[in-house]
């Protein structure tokens, strides 16, 4: 079994691919050719938002936020604890300080409580200025933006919604990657919108950071081409990429996106009575970048995954190590609140596969298993 299976998902898309592949290296054009273009519009038209720009990674789309914003030392970044490390590593990157505050046991997303505290730590402290909260939007449901928004709006904060996981995902009518003042997102093969090899994006409203961002992308050019007018970096999409996602968007809008929904709803109808299966906030949907349950405690945890894995189901633990643990951080950020929800889901959550075309036999063969192991555990 795979714990996402991107080789099946190839076979369903094989004529389409392989035509949109051999077209790139037919034109030969590379770098920034008009399939990024069409992707670019296809992106923004689908999240609803005015400006796509693509960049090399979901780090580096990040990143290109944060320049945008002139972000750096002496600024205060409040970001999860309980999230990829690349969401607090930007910030480390460009000299700013991460403030690392606890999560929702329910829904892995940001705590607003911890959020607002640690925005009056550091004001209290006085040392740093409070910039920036980036949002996590884990495991495809949308962090709740509601309450984000209204912190942000009290303390003058900007919101840079971190969609790398979250693609597809929905509150109300509006699309992932339309809540953060500048959103991301990564196409990281195993994201919900995956490419093959590396890639991300950034979208916004605002006209003026837009031009900023595709200017950093592009080593700061300025209107003339070699006439760069501020440091950047290269990070752009490569076309065979962008042709490639132009093929996977249409799958993800005609049918993955409902395919995986589908499963995540089946998982938590015949595993809800047995573990902790993952909760949605009422009107939120979400791209089930993962599926994730929880146990008891660490024994129960990892005795449950050597059991899966004894018997050929893949599972991950996402993520086993809080962020400000990490030793990156060790001096380079401070604890300036109770971090005690993410402590406790490093120790209890368990992935299990999920991706749009597994079977409804196969979820059912893996919840079996998860029923007899917890029946038996003492
Ligand atoms: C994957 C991921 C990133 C980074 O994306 P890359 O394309 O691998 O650079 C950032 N944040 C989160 C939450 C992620 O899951």
């Amino acid at each position: 079994m795979q714990f996402r299976n991107l080789k099946q998902q190839y076979q369903e898309l094989k004529n389409q691919m392989n035509k949109a592949i051999i077209n790139v290296m037919e034109n030969a054009d590379f770098i920034s050719g008009q399939e990024v273009k069409q992707l670019e519009q296809s992106l923004a038209s689908y999240v609803g938002i005015k400006h796509c720009i693509t960049c090399g990674n979901g780090t580096d789309a990040l990143s290109l936020a944060l320049m945008a914003w002139n972000i750096g030392l002496g600024d205060a970044v409040f970001v999860p604890d309980f999230t990829f490390f690349a969401s607090g590593e930007v910030i480390s990157f460009a000299g700013a300080t991460p403030i690392f505050v606890d999560v929702e046991e329910d829904t892995f997303n940001i705590s607003a409580s911890s959020l607002e505290k640690a925005i009056q730590v550091v004001l209290k402290e006085g040392k740093l200025i409070p910039r920036v909260i980036i949002a996590v939007d884990l495991f495809g449901q949308p962090a709740d933006y509601t309450k984000i928004r209204k912190i942000a709006d009290k303390y003058n904060l900007l919101i840079l919604e971190d969609a790398a996981q979250g693609f597809g995902g929905m509150i109300g009518d509006k699309r992932a990657c339309n809540f953060g003042d500048i959103s991301t997102t990564s196409f990281f093969p195993a994201k919900p919108l995956g490419c093959y090899g590396d890639g991300g994006a950034v979208f916004t409203d605002n006209d003026e950071w837009a031009k900023l961002i595709r200017s950093y992308s592009i080593h700061g050019k300025g209107t003339d081409k070699y006439d760069n007018v501020r440091i950047g970096m290269n990070s752009r999409l490569d076309t065979i990429q962008a042709a490639i996602l132009q093929v996977k968007l249409e799958a993800f809008q005609q049918y993955e996106l409902e395919a995986v929904n589908k499963a995540a709803v089946q998982y938590t109808e015949i595993l809800s009575s047995v573990v902790k299966t993952p909760i949605l906030l009422d009107n939120y949907v979400s791209s089930w970048a993962q599926y994730t349950i929880s146990l008891k405690d660490l024994k129960q945890r990892d005795e449950l995954q050597r059991y899966l894995k004894s018997i050929d189901i893949p599972t991950m633990v996402y993520y086993p190590k809080p962020m400000h643990r990490q030793t990156a951080f060790v001096n380079k950020s401070k604890q300036m609140v109770d971090l005690e929800n993410t402590e406790y889901l490093c120790n209890t959550v368990l992935s299990l596969p999920i991706h749009p075309y597994i079977k409804e036999t196969e979820i059912e063969q893996i919840c079996r298993k998860v029923k007899e192991f917890m029946n038996k555990y003492e």
